[in-house]
């Protein structure tokens, strides 16, 4: 580092030499901090090491959680549940970029700064909810809702071109990412981590808002945090389909919510524009 002995080096210094050599080992490979994926992170989460325990038990707790907020859905036996492992190596498998699958990632291990997880039992969301935790922020506040409604929306049109009928979604469906009837399962995986990154845009936002110096009413901050899901919810959505990255719609048998197939370009299009 050509350090004098004694003297730290430079926050930059150390991260250079720090990125070039720090790593993991990930099954018979070494992998550098810099060169980590999504992928390579999961390999490591289920490697059954007693260091990774942990990492276990929080996918068990998330799984739990996401069924104990699905009121209303019929509960499934744990022999067909599908194993947090093996859910998210099929997430992970979705050609989108990984800033999509971050957020689903951290909501997954519980990596997502909520009050609950701060401990700030006092805290309030800007919607009146103390000490919110994951189920509040990724599903029954108003702003969550509304990605959810979006989701539905999208369902119900989709199902009604075919003639099927669209149920409400519950928590399952999204946190497990459970493909509703008639949509692809790859279609469905990626607007699940979508609709989650929506969502935590818009907890980023009403939070910025609420600590903000300007003063700003519940309704108001409900709506601009609402605004900012949503057109967070679509950009990504135009995103992964401009990367032309995902499987093609040449055989596609049923209409599909969010994209749809552009068979003269062969590529998907975002059923919305873009932005707010
Ligand atoms: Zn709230």
């Amino acid at each position: 580092m050509g350090q004098v002995a004694g003297t730290p080096p430079t926050h930059e210094a150390f991260w250079a030499v720090a990125w070039a050599t720090l790593g993991w080992r990930v099954g018979t490979k070494d992998v550098l901090l810099e060169d980590l994926t999504v992928r390579h992170g999961t390999t490591l989460q289920v490697q059954t090491t007693g260091a990774m325990q942990p990492r276990w038990d929080k996918q068990l707790v998330f799984q739990q959680l996401a069924h104990s907020t699905s009121s209303g859905a019929a509960p499934i036996p744990v022999q067909h549940q599908p194993t947090m492992p093996a859910l998210l190596k099929r997430m992970w498998r979705v050609k989108c970029g990984n800033h999509i699958k971050e957020s689903y990632w951290r909501l997954v291990l519980d990596g997502i700064p909520t009050a609950a997880r701060r401990r700030a039992t006092t805290e309030s969301c800007w919607c009146g909810v103390s000490g919110a935790d994951r189920a509040h922020n990724f599903w029954h506040c108003p702003v969550a809702q509304r990605v959810v409604a979006e989701m539905d929306s999208e369902l119900t049109a989709a199902a009604a071109l075919t003639g099927r009928q669209h149920t409400p979604l519950v928590t399952t469906d999204v946190w497990l990412a459970r493909p509703p009837g008639g949509v692809l399962p790859w279609l469905w995986r990626l607007s699940c981590m979508v609709a989650i990154a929506a969502m935590d845009m818009g907890r980023r936002m009403a939070c910025k808002l609420q600590m903000g110096r300007v003063q700003h009413s519940s309704a108001a901050i409900g709506e601009k945090a609402g605004r900012a899901a949503m057109a967070r919810l679509w950009d990504l959505f135009a995103e992964a389909a401009s990367g032309r990255r995902l499987p093609s719609g040449q055989v596609l048998q049923e209409a599909q919510p969010f994209l749809s197939w552009d068979a003269a370009g062969g590529v998907w299009v975002p059923k919305r524009a873009t932005g707010a």
